[in-house]
């Protein structure tokens, strides 16, 4: 693909997720003004994870965390079928920045928890619940694994998921 042509696919998905917002969330039934807040709040996001969360819906973002969860506790991972250990998983998603940056669901789930109304929300809570009690139990460092600037943005109670990287997560 040239240039030209990656240009032109990027404008065709952002106009999609665009298009995308308007019918909302397959599974999660949201009043309109929620719609937009949302929107709003994930209008800097990736759009292929606008386009994930839009077309597969609110259960993609909890899959990946879970996922993420159940790769950080085996210290393993796997792409188009190939698991990856040791060293070869180290040098992939057990990194800090890919782990950082696959952490993002959390708070895409936190995002959509805090602006949606809870009744809606309230079928999801207990498995959030389940998984957020697996995530606390592996053993991390002490520090923030993200910049000072986010630091100040994120106060610890508030994203506390961005407070202790894994111990098999390399810096
Ligand atoms: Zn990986």
């Amino acid at each position: 693909m040239n240039r030209e042509e990656r240009v032109k696919l990027y404008a065709l998905r952002k106009e999609k997720a665009k298009e995308l917002w308007h019918a909302g969330i397959p599974d999660l039934p949201l009043a309109n003004e929620e719609l937009i807040l949302l929107e709003e709040k994930f209008r800097t996001w990736s759009d292929s994870f606008q386009l994930n969360l839009l077309e597969k819906g609110f259960l993609y973002v909890l899959e990946k965390y879970e996922i993420l969860i159940t790769s950080t506790e085996n210290s393993q991972c796997e792409h188009n079928g190939q698991i990856r250990t040791g060293l070869d998983y180290q040098n992939c998603c057990g990194i800090s920045y890919e782990y950082t940056n696959d952490l993002s669901c959390r708070t895409a789930i936190e995002i959509i928890l805090r602006n949606t109304a809870g009744n809606k929300i309230e079928k999801y809570k207990e498995r959030i619940d389940s998984l957020d009690k697996r995530f606390k139990a592996i053993p991390k460092n002490d520090k923030w694994i993200v910049n000072q600037a986010s630091i100040e943005k994120y106060e610890k109670n508030g994203y506390w998921w961005f407070y202790g990287l894994p111990l098999t997560v390399k810096e």
